[in-house]
């Protein structure tokens, strides 16, 4: 019988293939301003590149037009507090929101400060911001002369719940409120994006993956000066020579679990996040934090509903819940802090559920839309739920089936779905920057997710486009870098030894293997002996497994790098859980259970020398005075804000 690889080796071209295949075969290109990822962030950073008229290439692992985590939609630009409606004072915003453990003031301060100049962009590039047709005249938060909608329910303090009256309509009253976060027509944005790249002639390149960068004379910790590529519709290996190189490939991939075939994976995120952009920086020396840090996630894993769970959450705005009886429950649906808080506080939720189990809250409970004015639920329906991304199937398919909202209850599924399991788990990571957001290696930029403390949509945004100029302004004034033709090869070889291969072992199998590692060995219990056994089983599957990997088209052989990628991180995961012989949040040690002792509650940062895995303690608020830093970065920039 011809196998499937069989036939591949005979004719050179797989059974129904539409591309041609051109394993091994090489397409090289030169940039200024090279940028790795095209969702949010990497389209700004290119688009903003671009407009300081220097050569643009933006590498995408899949169709920029709608790829990535933002590339289906978004309804919420979280935080433009330097917009004129808002409430609060940009720098003093900035500051606030960094003011809690772990976060990071750099991106925060950029975002405060030019988010809302990203977004007036964005309206001039074709996306929707205001309420052009007057659809919701009315709404709560809607301001008649500039059409602007804001969320009505973010308030300018910390959590308010348990405060009287909290979640009642009207409890969140406009003087409360911090006007930071737009309701916007968020699935106008990506197309709009890709337009605006095409427009300003950046090369986008589509269906490749960056796969490695390319150092000065090819050493670890030199200047970055390109990158290596897979296009995975006809296996061509693509190098990119570069002046400088932005990072902005989103997060970290399904390290703890994957099975696409069951439960799904464990990450909400595109399938496209596998974490390259991190490694293949690390590799060439870049300084990453947080890589010991991991939380469970219920998202995604099949055992959710769907991913959120359903009125009072997130782009739910406002809906009232009540319970099965028709009690109102007082989840703080008005009156939150901004948007990382679109779900219910933890201590709120434990609070309601303890109410539920002494039987003063009867299950389950359901989205009064009833009692909601026409025009606040076509606000949250069709806009925000419309707009959102995933929730628009949702909607569409309730529209299908016949759902009014001005009849109808909606089952909410919070309490009565399952959680995930403790050892699924979400983290990888994060890239440190300076205040022009480069890495500690010359030539190479990052921006959006992977930041350290980074953040939502808009803060991509606003990250992207900062790198952007940035990186544009370093590769005016340097030449190209002498690229190692060694290293070139190297890469080569690691990328199609899968496909040089006729038999082996699958990238799905490895993949599940992985996963388990770490499930067993990174979860739920920590301990020194834990990690010790999973590093050694992860060298394992590196040296027994890694090279029986086979591929036979382009589609597997870029999931299977995927994978050896994720196995890299998953290596620098343990030997960053081993590293911090203390607990943080995120990171809980059975063997060192205090909590933040004072020599430990720092950054751990982890780095490569000499092929090296090295750790350094990083102090929390690095960043100097922010509002100082940040004018003093960015004395030529023009942006709405008085500074
Ligand atoms: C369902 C959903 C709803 C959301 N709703 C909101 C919202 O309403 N408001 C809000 O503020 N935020 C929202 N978010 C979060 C927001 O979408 C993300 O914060 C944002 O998109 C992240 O931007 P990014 O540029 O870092 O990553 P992305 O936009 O995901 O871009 C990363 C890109 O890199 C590409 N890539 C990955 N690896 C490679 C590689 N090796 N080579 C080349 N390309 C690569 C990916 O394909 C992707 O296109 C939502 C997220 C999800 C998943």
């Amino acid at each position: 019988m011809t196998t499937w690889h069989d036939y591949l080796k005979k004719t050179g071209q797989p059974p129904s293939w539409p591309y041609p295949i051109r394993f091994e075969q090489e397409q090289e290109i030169d940039a200024d301003v090279l940028v790795i990822g095209g969702g949010i962030a990497g389209c700004w950073a290119a688009i903003s590149a671009a407009r300081t008229g220097v050569k643009v290439v933006l590498l995408e692992k899949g169709d920029t037009v709608r790829s990535g985590a933002g590339g289906p939609g978004c309804d919420h630009w979280c935080n433009a507090p330097a917009n004129p409606h808002s409430r609060v004072n940009p720098d003093e915003w900035a500051e606030h929101m960094a003011d809690v453990p772990w976060s990071c003031g750099i991106g925060l301060q950029i975002q405060c400060r030019e988010d809302w100049d990203t977004l007036l962009e964005m309206e001039q590039m074709g996306g929707k911001i205001r309420d052009t047709n007057d659809e919701y005249v009315g709404a709560d938060g809607r301001y008649d002369d500039t059409k602007l909608m804001f969320s009505p329910r973010y308030g300018v303090k910390h959590n308010l719940w348990p405060e009287p009256g909290a979640g009642e309509p009207g409890f969140n009253p406009p003087e409360k409120r911090s006007n930071v976060v737009i309701r916007i027509w968020g699935s106008t944005f990506k197309p709009a994006l890709k337009r605006e790249c095409k427009r300003l002639g950046v090369k986008v390149m589509d269906r490749v993956a960056g796969t490695s960068l390319l150092t000065e004379n090819g050493v670890q910790g030199a200047r970055v000066i390109g990158a290596t590529g897979l296009n995975s519709r006809t296996g061509e290996f693509v190098i990119v020579k570069a002046k400088s190189t932005i990072i902005t490939t989103g997060g970290s991939g399904d390290l703890w679990l994957m099975n696409s075939e069951l439960c799904g994976m464990s990450s909400m995120h595109p399938r496209t996040w596998t974490g390259e952009g991190l490694v293949m920086a690390y590799r060439a020396g870049a300084e990453i934090a947080n890589l010991e840090v991991s939380m469970p996630i219920g998202i995604a894993t099949g055992l959710k509903h769907k991913w959120y769970t359903g009125a009072g959450d997130a782009s739910y705005e406002n809906v009232p819940l009540v319970d099965a009886n028709g009690k109102r429950v007082p989840l703080p649906i008005q009156g939150w802090e901004d948007a990382g808080a679109m779900i219910p506080f933890p201590d709120v939720q434990a609070k309601v559920l303890e109410e539920v189990k002494k039987g003063n809250f009867a299950l389950p409970f359901y989205g009064d839309w009833p009692s909601m004015s026409d025009v606040e639920r076509r606000a949250t329906w069709d806009l925000m739920l419309g707009e959102e991304s995933t929730t628009k199937i949702i909607i569409d398919t309730f529209n299908k089936a016949g759902f009014d909202g001005s009849r109808d209850l909606q089952q909410s599924y919070r309490f009565i779905e399952g959680a995930g399991m403790p050892q699924w788990r979400n983290g990888g990571g994060n890239f440190m920057m300076d205040w022009n957001l480069k890495t500690n290696l010359d030539g190479l930029y990052v921006a959006g997710t992977q930041l350290l403390g980074g953040q939502d949509h808009s803060y991509c945004a606003a990250t992207g486009r900062y790198a952007g100029r940035k990186a544009a302004n370093y590769a005016k004034e340097i030449a190209q870098g002498k690229i190692s033709r060694d290293q070139i090869q190297k890469e080569k070889d690691r990328i199609y030894a899968p496909a040089r291969r006729d038999n082996g072992i699958e990238w799905k199998e490895f993949h599940a293997g992985m996963a388990r590692i770490n499930q067993y060995y990174n979860s739920e219990f920590k301990t020194e002996n834990l990690f010790k056994i999973g590093l050694y089983a992860l060298e394992r599957m590196e040296k027994e497994f890694a090279p029986q990997l086979y591929a036979c088209d382009p589609h597997k052989l870029l999931r299977t790098i995927e994978d050896l990628t994720m196995l890299e991180h998953s290596k620098m995961i343990m030997q960053a859980s081993m590293a911090r012989k203390a607990s943080r949040m995120g990171f809980q040690r059975i063997d060192y259970p205090e909590m933040d002792p004072p020599e430990w509650n720092k950054f751990l940062v982890a780095r490569l020398v000499n092929d090296k895995f090295t750790t350094r303690l990083q102090e929390q608020r690095f960043w100097g005075n922010m509002k100082k830093e940040y004018e003093a970065h960015n004395r030529d920039y023009k942006g709405v804000y008085e500074k």
